[in-house]
């Protein structure tokens, strides 16, 4: 969701293609417009914005007056929309008296901040929350007779919400200035002092530097750039200079490429039989003992909380602890009676979901204990939790979660079974025979398109992989997808099923298996097709029974009833993947959707 990255530099002739580079790495966290604004060598503010993708802005920049601007302060941004249209004028960098910003997340005053400017005589171009951002800083400088720099200070004050802000001033060519408050951002400066940056990730900054600094909420930060080099100071949000520590950017750009796969996600799915492997490998069961706590509370938004879902049937059966799931949006403003003996477990890819992150704090609060999966190290999320855990399924590009799903899961059940009863073998090779049967998931997307819509039904852990299955069939092919507990559906949805409404039925051969072909059969009686996935060794019955003509099998290996939710996962992860090619929408960046989801 949304990106920033910003750049105060000496190499003042090389840095458009710099900045559009640390851009495009920022795609995969999902954007509809992108913008970049420039202050050049003689203190004149350029900006060029465009809606869609970054080729789009390539092409924009592409013009003598673009590729002859030498200048050392520049800001990007790539927007996810939240309020206005996706429209050039919404798109940032947003510009006033000759000051740009660019900002993500949301500021919720300001309507009241842009009725007081509106009175004041500045007139709106755009519908965003952030116009006011660089409207309140250009006021500030010219009634208030501040100083760029206090003019920002004062204006962070007054703002509410959350954001990451970069502003510069043409007033003030040398300097680059970074707010933040509830929206990730981080710093780095070169070895030499030459170049400092102020992005979103460190995905962003993996070519720039070798080294990050992840920013605190509250921090300002002011850069200066002189003849001698960059400097920068770091004030907290009681005023005081602070320092923050230096890490190693661990993300390398090279992590981040499509290895001559068609698409991200296509690579992350054939990733996940290894990153379960991985996962299996580095897993330390001291870091956590769940038998002793009273109770354990997971809390996540989308494929993380159906890796929540299915945790509390592994909790509960293998370990005997209550355990409830919760939506993270839900939780927090819900007053959720907490007990000091319970653990709080955080799930979230990003390790930036501003949900996850708020009811954590909420958490926290409580003085109960907070354990984070996350798969960004350094991620505000990982920074925070009482415990972290990092997945490591490695970088994941495409926006619908895949390999963290399996690396998350994975996780979970470590967390239940003992390590050395865990088959890896088994579940890396049951997982790389699906990955392998690429041809008949040709056949299996198929059948589906065209469908109405897709019902999604199981039963037990089969359950939390009809949420996964139904969530990835929306996000990426843009069909309306449904996930059902299987008796559930009598209850109501049954009323949909025709002809022309397709159930994927998963069905393992589990202590479920007959209920759930039972709820099956009631859909084949209302003439709904049906694509059943089922282990391997029912094939011979399950024959018998779909012998109707609208029926399709899949067919996959026979595990351990545990380790099903895997293959099925994957099986699930493969379907909708090729559904989506096979209509010809973009798998990578659905539309709409954000990989960071840093707004509310
Ligand atoms: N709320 C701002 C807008 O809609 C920023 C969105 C973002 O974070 O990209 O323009």
């Amino acid at each position: 969701m949304c990106g920033i990255v910003s750049v105060l530099s000496l190499d003042e002739d090389c840095i458009l293609d710099r900045i559009l580079g640390a851009m495009e790495r920022l795609e995969y966290r999902g954007y509809d417009s992108a913008g970049i604004a420039c202050i050049d060598a003689s203190a004149k503010l350029h900006r060029v914005r465009s809606v869609g993708r970054m080729a789009k802005l390539r092409d924009a920049v592409r013009t003598d007056q673009w590729s002859s601007i030498n200048g050392g302060a520049w800001i990007g941004h790539t927007r996810w929309a939240t309020h206005g249209q996706v429209a050039e004028r919404n798109a940032h960098p947003h510009v006033c008296d000759g000051v740009a910003i660019a900002h993500n997340g949301i500021i919720e005053n300001y309507q009241s901040l842009k009725n007081e400017l509106i009175s004041a005589g500045y007139e709106f171009e755009s519908d965003t929350d952030s116009e006011v951002i660089a409207k309140l800083i250009a006021y500030y400088v010219k009634t208030r007779g501040l100083q760029f720099e206090e003019a920002c200070r004062e204006c962070m004050h007054v703002l509410q919400g959350t954001f990451a802000i970069v502003a510069i001033s043409q007033n003030v060519p040398n300097t680059l200035i970074g707010m933040k408050l509830g929206s990730p951002m981080a710093i780095c400066i070169d070895g030499q002092c030459r170049n400092f940056y102020i992005a979103s990730d460190a995905i962003a900054m993996s070519s720039l530097s070798n080294s990050i600094t992840y920013l605190l909420e509250g921090d300002f930060v002011v850069a200066t750039r002189t003849q001698g080099g960059i400097t920068y100071t770091i004030t907290s949000s009681d005023g005081l200079e602070v320092e923050r520590g230096v890490e190693p950017n661990k993300i390398q750009a090279s992590c981040v490429g499509k290895n001559g796969y068609e698409s991200f996600m296509l690579k992350e799915i054939c990733e996940e039989a290894i990153v379960a492997r991985r996962t299996y490998d580095t897993f330390d069961p001291r870091i956590i003992d769940i038998s002793k706590f009273s109770k354990v509370s997971l809390i996540a938004c989308g494929t993380s909380y159906y890796a929540c879902l299915l945790a509390k049937y592994w909790i509960e059966a293998l370990i005997k602890i209550p355990t409830d799931v919760e939506v993270a949006s839900e939780f927090r403003y819900r007053n959720p009676v907490m007990v000091t003996s319970a653990l709080y477990i955080f799930v979230s890819q990003s390790g930036e979901t501003i949900d996850t992150l708020c009811a954590m704090r909420l958490v926290k609060e409580r003085s109960c204990t907070t354990l984070a999966i996350v798969n960004v190290d350094g991620s505000s999320i990982a920074r925070e939790a009482d415990i972290t855990i990092i997945t490591p399924a490695g970088p994941e590009i495409g926006v619908a979660s895949t390999k963290s799903f399996v690396s998350q899961i994975m996780m979970l059940l470590l967390m239940c079974v003992p390590k050395e009863r865990v088959d890896i073998v088994q579940i890396e090779t049951a997982i790389n025979s699906v990955l392998a049967d690429k041809h008949n998931m040709e056949e299996i997307a198929r059948f589906i398109v065209g469908s109405r819509s897709v019902f999604y039904i199981g039963r037990g852990p089969s359950y939390p992989i009809a949420l996964e299955g139904a969530l990835k069939m929306k996000e990426l092919s843009y069909m309306n997808a449904e996930g059902y507990p299987a008796g559930e559906i009598k209850h109501g949805p049954i009323a949909l099923i025709d002809d022309e409404v397709c159930t994927v039925v998963i069905a393992p051969h589990d202590e479920y298996l007959d209920k759930t072909i039972s709820n099956m059969q009631e859909i084949i009686a209302r003439n709904g097709s049906v694509l059943l996935l089922a282990s391997q060794d029912f094939r011979e019955h399950m024959r018998e029974i779909s012998s109707h003509g609208a029926t399709e099998c899949l067919f996959l290996p026979t595990l351990h009833n545990v380790y099903n939710p895997f293959v099925f996962g994957v099986a699930v992860h493969l379907i909708a993947y090729n559904v989506a090619k096979s209509i010809g929408r973009d798998v990578d960046k659905p539309r709409n959707l954000a990989k960071s989801v840093t707004v509310e």
